[in-house]
Formats: C-alpha cells, structure tokens, sequence
C-alpha cells in the first residue's frame, strides 16, 4: 500500500525518511511527466539515462538536465 501523499515514492515505506522522500516524488513527478520534444514540438520524449532523452516520433536523441527534459 503506496502512501497517497508521497506518490511514487511511496514505494519506500517507512524507510529513508520523510523530507527526502518528498523530495525523491517531486523529482520523479517531472522524470514522468510527458516531455515535449524541442525539435517536432510532440509529446513524445523518454529518458534513455541520466541526461540523454530520446523522441520517438522524429527520432532525435538529445541531451538535457538528468531529470528533465528541457534545454536550456
Ligand atoms: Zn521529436
């Protein structure tokens, strides 16, 4: 049973602490979001590994910010 306040972190349980926790859903809320791609402009891009997100509908592979996908 996932806590409803926590989100995907949730998956730790009562370990690791409450603060880092949030921190972890707040992250991995925008890692799961859905990520426009800065080329074709569709909704489309996953994230390969940490910094390098790839678009599926124009085939393009780029680098970005570890959890997000915009360039800056
Ligand atoms: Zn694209």
């Amino acid at each position: 049973m996932a806590l409803k306040k926590l989100g995907s972190a949730g998956r730790f349980g009562a370990r690791y602490g409450r603060k880092i926790k949030h921190k972890i859903n707040d992250v991995e809320k925008i890692l799961r979001a859905k990520h426009t791609c800065p080329f074709c402009k569709k909704v489309g891009v996953k994230r390969l590994s940490v910094g390098i997100w790839y678009c599926n509908k124009c085939d393009s592979k780029y680098a970005g910010q570890a959890y997000n996908s915009n360039v800056k």
